[in-house]
């Protein structure tokens, strides 16, 4: 792990002079975060980078996980889903087991923050620990990282009993958030520059990569880096490859894996393998997830790079994206506008028609398509990097334990 004053060189040291000041106020505090896996997916990757910095930074912060077994990850997986409003009925059934689950890792569990950091609906039951007596002084905060604006209303009602419990929530864009009782923050995902994912990559360790998955580093590539899941729409990118590929001859890279927590993506990578049907040119790439210089580099050897997903939280892969220069083109759903302003630092599309066109529009014209990039690096360096994500945390945490409004604005 990068020591924190490296980050002064992308952002300045009077930021992380900030940090330090700002942090000085939670000396002694235990921030304890608990979520369901600590590899695959948005969540694992910030807080894999979060935690050693805010510990350099001396707070003390702990990452725990609950524990479930496939049905219960199974039934996360349908909760998750539908709360993106996807159209799916979660039984009593299933809403039984969950709890009962939740009763499990409640018993099993150590609780020994003094802001218990929940993220995302998996260990959401935990907050039934505030009943006990002695838990009275704990402060609990929930972290959405979903869009949940059009969850089904079944599966939000049966989350609504537990958040409205929480001393607060936070969500990464008004967009997503709904009405409830609680105070509700609204805090931005981010990436990390100086991570194995992010940091600057030498030419050599770029062409070692391709050449190890025989990749052609003088023919177009055209890449969507995404745990193989139906709602990143692995397929939809297929179809688009494979209607720019009858003007211009590129390659496509589908890097994925999978998630501790996700038990689609066997199925999905299937999927995705028979549709690619042996085409040479397309390299469906299940990735370990250690695999992060090697995502760097799929991504810096990109010409274009694409996220067509159906529905998003954040899409932290479009921050990394730009961060890197990259002309990006996205779907416009949850936390992705947030990221492109169309035509400016990316493009927006909606559809597989869409999406190729301006594909091809990028292949052809370069400086159009580096342009964007420029764009989105600039705007991604100035909302969606680690240390404003570190700034916006601590004084939530402040927030929250001693009630302070003034320190909001220091
Ligand atoms: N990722 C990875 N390996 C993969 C697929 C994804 O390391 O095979 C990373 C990706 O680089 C990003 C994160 O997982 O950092 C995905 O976050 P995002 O918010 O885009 O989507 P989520 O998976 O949380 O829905």
């Amino acid at each position: 792990m990068n020591p924190i004053n490296d980050y002064a060189e992308i952002v300045g040291s009077e930021t992380i002079d900030e940090l330090k000041e700002i942090a000085s106020h939670l000396e002694g505090k235990i921030v304890q975060n608990i979520n369901s896996t600590a590899v695959g997916g948005g969540v694992a990757e910030i807080l894999n980078r979060m935690i050693p910095l805010l510990k350099q930074l001396n707070v003390d912060a702990r990452w725990d996980f609950i524990k479930g077994g496939e049905k219960f990850f199974e039934i996360t997986k349908k909760i998750h889903n539908s709360l993106h409003g996807i159209n799916i009925d979660i039984t009593k059934e299933e809403f039984n087991h969950f709890d009962q689950i939740t009763k499990d890792n409640l018993a099993n569990m150590t609780l020994n923050g003094d802001i218990i950091f929940i993220h995302d609906p998996q260990p959401i039951g935990l907050i039934r620990a505030k009943k006990q007596a002695d838990f009275k002084e704990k402060k609990f905060i929930w972290r959405c990282h979903i869009d949940i604006s059009s969850a089904n209303p079944n599966t939000f009602n049966f989350l609504k009993k537990y958040i409205e419990l929480y001393d607060a929530s936070v969500f990464s864009s008004p967009l997503f958030s709904k009405k409830l009782k609680i105070p509700q923050m609204l805090i931005a995902p981010s990436i990390d520059p100086l991570s194995d994912k992010n940091k600057e990559l030498d030419k050599k360790q770029i062409i070692e990569v391709a050449d190890r998955f025989n990749i052609d580093l003088n023919k177009k590539i055209i890449t969507q880096v995404s745990r193989f899941d139906r709602l990143k729409d692995p397929l939809g990118v297929i179809d688009v490859y494979r209607l720019v590929k009858k003007y211009i001859d590129c390659q496509l890279i589908l890097a994925g894996g999978s998630a501790d927590d996700d038990p689609e993506s066997v199925e999905v990578y299937k999927e995705v393998l028979e549709k690619a049907n042996g085409d040479k040119d397309i390299f469906i790439l299940n990735l370990p997830p250690t695999s992060n210089i090697e995502i760097n580099a799929i991504q810096r050897m990109s010409t274009v790079i694409l996220q067509k997903s159906i529905k998003e939280g954040f899409g932290l892969t479009v921050s990394e994206s730009l961060w890197k220069k990259k002309p990006t083109i996205a779907s416009a759903v949850g936390g992705i506008p947030l990221q492109i302003t169309h035509k400016y630092s990316g493009l927006l599309s909606r559809t597989i028609e869409g999406t190729a066109l301006y594909t091809k529009q990028l292949l052809q014209n370069s400086e159009y398509a580096n342009k964007l990039g420029l764009n989105g690096h600039e705007h991604v360096k100035n909302n969606f990097l680690i240390t404003r994500h570190i700034r916006d945390y601590l004084l939530l945490f402040i927030k929250v334990q001693y009630n302070k409004e003034s320190i909001i604005y220091l």
